[in-house]
């Protein structure tokens, strides 16, 4: 490989850009940009991510001939502009090593700081600083990162500290001192032998003196830990494929421990909970890295104004909140107002929130780091909708700054009034990440997802969290911490997720030893129910109810934006007038599936369907559907009526009818009471409808083949509810669905029915009422004859699940067994129940589309099947040139984004 592997940046020379994210992954990338921007950064080196392919292929000592020269000069490098020479025992060159991919991948991979220390440095760091409790901080932090992440020191068990923090609390125990800030230079010596002692211990081999050999070890560790576990959960979560590698960043160091004039910190450009334009952050006097994320002293503000909003909801008087935690805007202004400048540049110049890390060193601002922000779905679309306002974007970007799925997020439960004004608030934390959740309590990652498995709803309550959590996280409804700010990795996760998070709640004690938490004095075991409010960071004891929650102006201001640019229209499935009702007030445009069996488990209902399947004969089936017919009748006319005006598709009966069944001896008996017959005669009739494989069996058009009466009495009840909507001043927009057509003969013998049933009711009433007459496609034969059904019918609806299960030959009940195989062996990418088979089943819906439209010109083609509400399946629909997808109610909005989007992307 003749490629170019070591890219500098610094004050002199930059070699990388922001556009080369694939390279340099995104923290290089960005790195690079700010100095090209004029920023202050510490001046360093990335070694590009194509070596970390060749690390995965060839291992280690491969990808250490490739690229050991171009790391000399990197070193080189930053050694000339930083006026130190690596390894240098009396003023060494200390370095960071950190890892970035293309795609930010919060905390899941480690970084090491202070590198280049050994026992003759220290010495000379301390003298050239003059701060040799600051050379001694350095030192041991060192010690503990490299000895974590490289050589791989961990707990024995999941129940123990981590070994290295035990050692600190012992020495801050035995010194009675509370904050590592207070211990002395003694202390961090005796640290610095403790922890060495305790490598050597438990590894058998000495912490590394050499700095070099510091050095490559953190590479390769960088470059391991792209294939460690949790990295690989976390891109099969966010589809980022295992081919990218990630490239890894050696900059020189900047200290924020150098004493009450340094510090480090982490900012947003906008609010990342709620979108709101306020710059806000965190950051700690006196500390270096991690510090302000790892919850271990409370961070102060960076604003005032975000200083006097943390002060009220952390209950923290103003007297009190200006003497321990003024904001950086009050302790350094002049640093503060270098901040804000660069904050407001970073923002302008990539048009979009940003995620900011930086460190003071003596009065000094370096930026580390600059990176789009993660924020929740609510703040995605404020931020995107004001950024248009401003100027900053046009609608199409700001249309497509809007993961579709996020929207879910904002549609999303929140607690309901009544039940929260009962409810009694047991702590409060910060509202790391909104949305309500109720559940019950797990301590341990690992259980809150054997919990979730045996379908109980749990909150995930932590000290704090680690990647290591991130499992459990997932499942969970919520996540409560004790410690930790709004920038903690629960919280940074948690809204990455769309999550409930309540971070930093210090009233919690949690003791996962004993699997209790304590507030207040009341313990609380694990299995207690708790609720959190993220939007609020309270915390409540027990259950409580939650409701839907309600969508504010921002949204909608992005929903008639993507209703100027998408070409698809968005309807939704809906069986009861109630889901009519919520599907139009999330801007559907009519149903694309109205399920009539849906209604038959209401109530009674039930007893006349089982009345109409065990009938013995016609007559004995129409008594039965006689007593159907008024309440499917009324049916309708309550859904015309929510759908006023717009199209309503209903399908007529499909399902096997084993599903509607009496299976227990109670039931059969009662059936048999009900029609005067024997138990022994509904048994025999029961058994005798037993199918091998309903899902191919007696159904869909067959049923209404097999028994008219059926079809008959269907559509009967949709047109005399369409002409006495009418009567009633309504508009219905009728259209009658086929199922499971594979034939045109098959279609013509429903057709026919349903026409002259029309024509009955048309005549006995003296009115009349436009309908169009259609078919799912959603066998293949169907879809390969699609051309001569069009003959025949106005629309074609696709059924996308079983067109995908007959297609596959999958049956969707039973993939349980092999797809989570399937999809981790590769043989499909995605679940194609979820997102649809493109290059399969695609070509069916592509093929059936085309034919339809070369017998019927301007046939209206829609999607029913689940894949109607999926993002992926929308961009795939809208290639094919469908009229419309159809989705479930509160996926609407979702599929409205996703047209607009793949029509942008057209
Ligand atoms: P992550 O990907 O988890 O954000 P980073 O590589 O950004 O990890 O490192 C975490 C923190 O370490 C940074 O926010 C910063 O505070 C600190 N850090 C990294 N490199 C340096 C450096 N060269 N000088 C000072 N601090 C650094
Ligand atoms: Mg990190
Ligand atoms: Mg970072």
């Amino acid at each position: 490989m003749a490629n170019k592997l070591i890219y500098v940046f610094g004050a002199s020379q930059t070699d990388g850009a922001a556009d080369m994210k694939n390279t340099l992954g995104g923290k290089g990338a960005n790195l690079a940009e700010m100095c090209r921007l004029g920023i202050s950064v510490p001046p360093g080196f990335t070694i590009a991510t194509d070596a970390c392919t060749v690390y995965t292929e060839q291992g280690q000592d491969a990808v250490r001939k490739l690229i050991e020269a171009e790391v000399k000069q990197g070193v080189a490098f930053v050694e000339k502009e930083m006026g130190k020479t690596f390894g240098d025992a009396n003023d060494p060159l200390l370095v960071s090593v950190r890892s970035g991919s293309r795609a930010s991948m919060p905390g899941m991979m480690d970084t090491i700081l202070n590198l280049g220390l050994n026992d003759e440095a220290v010495a000379g760091l301390a003298k050239k600083s003059g701060n040799e409790r600051f050379a001694w901080d350095s030192y041991r932090r060192f010690i503990q990162m490299y000895g974590d992440v490289v050589m791989g020191l961990k707990p024995e068990k999941k129940e123990d500290h981590d070994p290295f923090e035990e050692i600190i609390d012992e020495i801050k125990a035995k010194r009675g001192v509370e904050l590592d800030t207070d211990l002395s230079v003694d202390d961090l010596k005796h640290m610095v032998a403790e922890f060495k002692a305790l490598v050597k211990n438990r590894l058998g081999r000495e912490f590394p003196n050499d700095p070099w050999e510091q050095l490559w070890g953190s590479v390769m560790a960088v470059f391991q830990s792209w294939n460690n576990d949790r990295a690989v959960l976390y891109r099969k979560m966010n589809d980022i494929p295992d081919s990218w590698g990630t490239a890894v960043n050696v900059q020189s160091m900047v200290f924020g421990n150098l004493g009450d004039n340094s510090g480090t910190g982490v900012a947003f450009t906008r609010d990342a909970a709620t979108g709101e334009d306020m710059f806000n952050g965190e950051f700690l006097i006196n500390a270096q890295g991690e510090d302000v994320v790892a919850g271990i002293r409370t961070p102060q503000q960076i604003t005032l104004e975000g200083s006097r909003r943390w002060a009220v909801l952390a209950q923290v008087s103003e007297e009190e909140r200006k003497s321990k935690y003024p904001s950086l805007e009050e302790v350094m202004p002049a640093i503060y107002e270098q901040l804000v400048k660069t904050e407001t540049a970073l923002e302008n110049h990539y048009k979009d929130m940003q995620d900011i890390e930086f460190t003071i060193q003596e009065n000094k601002l370096w930026m580390l780091q600059t990176r789009s922000a993660k924020r929740t779905g609510a703040a995605l679309v404020r931020t995107s909708i004001e950024m248009l306002q401003q100027g900053m974007i046009d609608e199409k970007t700001a249309l497509q700054r809007v993961g579709a799925d996020r929207l879910n997020e904002l549609l999303h439960p929140v607690f309901d009034g009544a039940a929260i004004k009962k409810a009694k608030s047991i702590a409060n934390g910060l509202p790391a990440s909104p949305g309500a959740a109720t559940g019950q309590i797990v301590f341990f990652a690992d259980e809150a997802e054997e919990w979730v498995a045996q379908g109980k709803n749990v909150i995930l309550v932590r000290q704090e969290t680690s990647p290591e959590d991130l499992r459990g996280m997932a499942v969970a409804q919520g996540i409560l911490t004790a410690r930790g700010g709004m920038t903690s990795h629960a919280a940074v996760v948690a809204r990455g997720m769309g999550k409930c998070c309540v971070s930093g709640a210090g009233a919690v004690r949690v003791d996962p030893k004993a699997r209790t938490m304590t507030v207040g004095g009341v313990v609380y075991k694990e299995g207690d129910w708790i609720s959190l409010d993220g939007s609020k960071g309270q915390v409540y004891a027990g259950k409580i109810d939650t409701k839907d929650a309600d969508l504010s102006g921002d949204f909608g201001k992005l929903m008639d934006l993507a209703d100027k640019y998408k070409r698809l229209a968005i309807r939704a499935n809906a069986d009861t007038p109630e889901d009519a009702r919520v599907a139009r007030n999330f801007g559907a445009v009519g149903i694309g599936l109205c399920r009539t069996e849906h209604m038959f488990f209401e109530g009674d209902r039930i007893k006349a369907v089982r009345e109409m399947i065990l009938a013995q004969n016609e007559e004995g089936r129409r008594k039965a559907l006689a007593k159907l017919l008024p309440m499917q009748r009324g049916d309708f006319e309550g859904i015309y009526k929510a759908m006023d005006g717009l199209p309503v598709t209903v399908r007529l009966l499909d399902p096997p009818l084993h599903e509607f069944l009496p299976h227990d001896e109670a039931a059969q008996r009662e059936m048999a009471n009900e029609m005067g017959l024997s138990y022994e005669e509904i048994k025999h009739r029961v058994d005798d409808l037993h199918e091998a494989n309903p899902m191919m069996g007696h159904r869909g058009c067959r049923l209404g083949i097999t028994y008219p009466e059926i079809t008959e009495m269907q559509a009967r009840a949709i047109i005399e509810a369409a002409l006495n909507s009418k009567a009633q001043g309504i508009t219905p927009k009728v259209e009658i669905m086929i199922p499971l057509v594979g034939t045109l003969r098959e279609f013509n013998l429903q057709a026919k029915l349903i026409r002259a049933t029309a024509e009955a009711v048309f005549a006995e009433r003296n009115a009349t009422i436009d309908y169009l007459l259609g078919t799912m496609i959603e066998t293949p034969r169907g879809a390969l004859v699609a051309d001569a059904i069009a003959k025949e019918a106005e629309f074609f609806s696709f059924g996308t699940n079983d067109l995908t299960q007959m297609t596959l030959g999958f049956s969707r009940d039973d993939i349980g067994k092999f797809l989570p195989c399937y999809l981790n062996e590769g043989v499909y990418e995605v679940d194609p129940f979820q997102s649809i088979d493109q290059t399969g089943v695609g070509q069916l819906v592509q093929a059936a589309a085309d034919k339809g439209r070369a017998t019927r010109t301007g046939i209206k083609l829609g999607v029913c099947g689940e894949h109607g509400g999926d993002p992926a399946s929308i961009g795939f629909f809208n290639k094919v040139g469908l009229d419309y997808v159809s989705c479930s109610p509160f996926r609407v909005p979702i599929a409205r984004l996703a047209a607009a989007q793949a029509a942008i992307k057209e």
